[in-house]
């Protein structure tokens, strides 16, 4: 992790806890980190509930203060109009939300959402003033044929193109072998297609973007292996599945910094 870029730790709920659970959670979450004396500026923290819930965390957020991010988990390419049982980036504007995951490797094998989608899903959230958190990353089969970085190269280059140079984006690179499998990447790998990773940002939006851009891993990530990861110089932080519906344990992860070596 370089020092001028402030690490995001961001819990994907998938679709998990309803709207009064999601309650419940965030305060819960905000204690946890407070009684820990967490510093939120050195460390960002996000949660990404299902969309029913959205309303009742910005209630919360707002109401007490809190110093934690959210958004959305995916949006519509349109903005409005005859698309039923999308959800447009500007209904998530209206509720505060930062971010919106893009590309999750379930939307893109469940929902078929192919590099094209991706791409007008990512030029959306940037037109109603979101943080595309841009998914990548390849399967088992991909890894085995072509090496790691590949197949996550060439997804975000075509995520990418069109965007502004000034676009505030964040990519995300998930190895899907390696999502909801309790077997992450190492941090080695991590920091190798995340390095390639910022070549393509840097390629495409120049070097100024490049520079600020937050990558993060996700896959299997645990308060035990995360401080492995956040060592490498080029990884900025972690999506979490699994580990990100714990408080106790996502609250260990967020505290990273706290962990021996870091
Ligand atoms: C994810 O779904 O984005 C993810 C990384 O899941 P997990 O942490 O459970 O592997």
């Amino acid at each position: 992790m370089a020092v001028n870029r402030v690490p995001l730790l961001a819990g994907n709920w998938k679709m998990n806890l309803d709207h009064l659970q999601a309650i419940a959670f965030v305060q819960k979450l905000a204690w946890t980190l407070k009684d820990a004396s967490h510093d939120f500026d050195a460390a960002e923290v996000a949660v990404f509930p299902p969309f029913t819930d959205l309303r009742s965390v910005q209630t919360l957020v707002a109401a007490d203060k809190l110093s934690i991010a959210f958004g959305a988990q995916d949006l519509s390419m349109h903005d409005s109009g005859a698309y039923t049982g999308e959800i447009s980036g500007a209904f998530l504007a209206q509720l505060d939300c930062t971010y919106v995951i893009i590309g999750h490797s379930e939307r893109r094998t469940l929902h078929a959402e192919d590099d094209t989608v991706v791409a007008a899903k990512t030029a959306a959230a940037v037109k109603h003033g979101l943080v595309p958190v841009v998914c990548v990353g390849e399967t088992a089969e991909d890894l085995e044929k072509h090496g790691p970085s590949a197949v996550p190269v060439a997804q975000l280059r075509t995520a990418l193109e069109g965007l502004d140079a000034g676009a505030d984006i964040v990519v995300a690179y998930e190895p899907v072998w390696a999502i909801g499998s309790g077997q992450a990447a190492t941090p080695d790998q991590a920091e190798q297609v995340a390095a390639a990773l910022r070549d393509v940002v840097r390629e495409i939006l120049g070097d100024e973007a490049a520079t600020r851009t937050r990558i993060l891993y996700g896959g299997s990530v645990k308060s035990s292996n995360i401080a492995g990861f956040m060592r490498e110089p080029n990884v900025d932080g972690a999506l979490i599945g699994g580990a990100s519906l714990d408080v106790n344990e996502f609250s260990s992860i967020v505290r990273f910094q706290k962990h021996v070596g870091v």
